[in-house]
C-alpha cells in the first residue's frame, strides 16, 4: 500500500504554527500558566437568542433531513443575507443568482479555488496573510504570488506596484478588510480602486470580509460589493464566525458575481450537501442581532485593545490603536526578529503572541496579540509584561505613555 501524501498536500507550505504549538505545549508541561493571545478566537459566547433558535429548529425534523436546498441553501437564509447587505452595506444582490450560504469562509475560500483555478493559473495573495487563502491557491495547483502589505502604505495593497506581466496573467487576487493580521480597514476608495485593477486585467477579485462588523470609533468598513460594477469582476466572502462569536457553527456565505458564486455552488454539491438546516435558521436570526447588542461586543474589544496597546507602549513598542479587528499588529524595534521575541516574550511573561513571520515575510518585524481572552485574562498577561520591563526588548528603552 502506497501511503504516500497526495503531491497536492507536500505542495503546502510548512505550517509555522506547528512549531509555535511545540513550545507552547512544552511551556505548559514545565508547569507554566500559559496566557494564549495568539488565536483569534472570540472568547464571549454566541448571544443567547441565536443559541435559542438553534434548539428550537434542532428539534424540528425537518432539519433532520437533508437540508432544503441543499448546497443551494435554504432561500430564507439566502434572503436574510441579502436583506443584510442591503441594510449593512446599501448593496443589493439577488437572493438566487447571486448569494450562497457557506460552512464559514474558509470553506468558501477553497471551493472558489477548486471551482475556479486552474493548475498553473497565476494567484496573488497578500503578504502578510491569513494563510488559508495561500494553502485553498496550492491545493487547486495554482501558482502562488505574493503582493506586499506595507506599513507605509497602510497595509492596502498598492496596485500600481504589481508588475504588469504579473498583473495580465493573474487569474485572482485576494483583498481582506479589516485585515488579519494587521488591523488595517480599507476605505470605498481603496475598493474602487481594487475593482479597476480587476476590470483592468481581468482578473477574479476575492474580498475576505469577516472583520466588516469590528470596528472601533465610528469607522464602519465597507464592502467591496458597494463599488459600481464590482459583481462583474469580484466574489465577497463573509462569515458569521466573528461578528457573533460563532466561529465553532461553521456559517458564512459568499455574496457576488453569480457566475463565480455558481463555481462555488457546484463544488459544494459535489462535496458537501449545504449546512445543517438548524444553523441556517439560527443564522437568519444571527444577522437580525439588535445594533446595540453588537456595540456592547465592540465596546469590550476597544477596551481590552485600549489595555494592551497602553501596556505595550510602555515596553517599548510603538504600537497605535488599530481602527479594526480583534488583533493588535505591534512594530518590533528594527533588528528584533518577530520569532527572537515571541521565545523572549513565552520564557519571560508565558504569554503567547504570533510572530508575524508565519503570516509571510513581510509579516516579519511584527507581533500580533489577539484580544479574544477573557478580561482578567487580558490584564494578568499585559500585568506580566510591563513587570517584564527591559528584558523583552534589550537596549531598547521604553516609549512614554
Ligand atoms: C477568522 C477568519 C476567517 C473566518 O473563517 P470562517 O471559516 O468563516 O470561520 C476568514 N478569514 C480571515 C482572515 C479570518 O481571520
Amino acid at each position: 500500500m502506497d501511503l504516500a501524501r497526495s503531491q497536492r498536500l507536500e505542495a503546502l507550505p510548512p505550517y509555522v504554527y506547528v512549531e509555535i504549538h511545540r513550545r507552547v505545549a512544552e511551556a505548559r508541561q514545565a508547569g507554566r500558566d500559559v496566557i494564549d493571545m495568539g488565536k483569534g478566537d472570540p472568547d464571549l459566547p454566541t448571544p443567547p437568542h441565536v443559541v435559542e433558535a438553534l434548539l428550537e429548529a434542532a428539534q424540528d425534523p425537518v432539519n433532520h433531513r437533508y437540508p432544503h436546498g441543499l448546497a443551494r441553501g435554504l432561500p430564507e437564509f439566502r434572503s436574510a443575507i441579502s436583506a443584510w447587505y442591503r441594510r449593512r452595506f446599501e448593496t443589493s444582490v439577488d437572493p438566487e443568482t447571486e448569494v450562497l450560504p457557506l460552512m464559514g469562509s474558509k470553506e468558501g475560500n477553497l471551493h472558489f479555488c477548486m471551482g475556479v483555478l486552474n493548475p498553473g493559473d497565476l494567484a496573488l495573495i497578500p503578504d502578510p496573510a491569513f494563510p488559508a487563502y495561500e494553502a485553498a491557491a496550492i491545493l487547486s495547483g495554482a501558482e502562488v504570488r505574493k503582493v506586499p502589505l506595507l506599513a507605509e502604505n497602510g497595509f492596502l495593497i498598492d496596485f500600481d506596484s504589481i508588475p504588469r506581466s504579473l498583473a495580465v496573467r493573474a487569474r485572482a487576487i485576494w483583498i481582506s478588510y479589516p485585515n488579519n493580521p494587521t488591523a488595517a480597514v480599507a476605505s470605498l476608495e481603496f475598493y474602487a480602486q481594487a475593482v479597476e485593477f480587476a476590470h483592468r486585467t481581468g482578473t477574479i477579485l476575492v474580498s475576505d470580509n469577516p472583520y466588516a462588523d469590528i470596528t472601533f470609533g465610528g469607522v464602519a468598513a465597507p464592502s467591496v460589493l458597494s463599488v459600481e460594477g464590482a459583481k462583474d469582476v469580484a466574489v465577497e466572502l463573509n462569515s458569521l464566525s466573528k461578528s457573533y462569536n460563532m466561529t465553532g457553527w461553521r456559517s458564512g456565505m459568499a455574496v457576488g458575481n453569480p457566475e463565480v458564486v455558481g463555481m462555488i455552488r457546484s463544488m459544494k454539491l459535489n462535496t458537501d450537501a449545504g449546512l445543517f438546516g438548524a444553523v441556517q435558521r439560527a443564522s437568519i436570526v444571527a444577522l437580525e442581532t439588535p445594533e446595540h447588542v453588537l456595540r456592547a461586543k465592540m465596546e469590550v474589544y476597544r477596551r481590552r485593545r485600549d489595555r494592551v496597546v497602553a501596556a505595550l507602549r510602555r515596553t517599548g513598542l510603538a504600537v497605535t490603536p488599530p481602527p479594526g479587528t480583534f488583533y493588535v499588529w505591534a512594530p518590533l524595534p528594527s533588528g528584533v526578529s518577530s520569532m527572537d521575541f515571541f521565545t523572549r516574550l513565552l520564557d519571560e511573561t508565558a504569554v503567547v503572541a504570533i510572530p508575524g513571520i508565519g503570516y509571510g515575510r513581510y509579516g516579519e518585524g511584527f507581533v500580533r496579540f489577539s484580544l479574544t481572552i477573557p478580561d482578567a485574562r487580558l490584564d494578568e498577561a499585559m500585568q506580566r509584561i510591563e513587570s517584564a520591563g527591559d528584558s523583552l526588548l534589550p537596549g531598547h528603552p521604553p516609549r512614554d505613555g
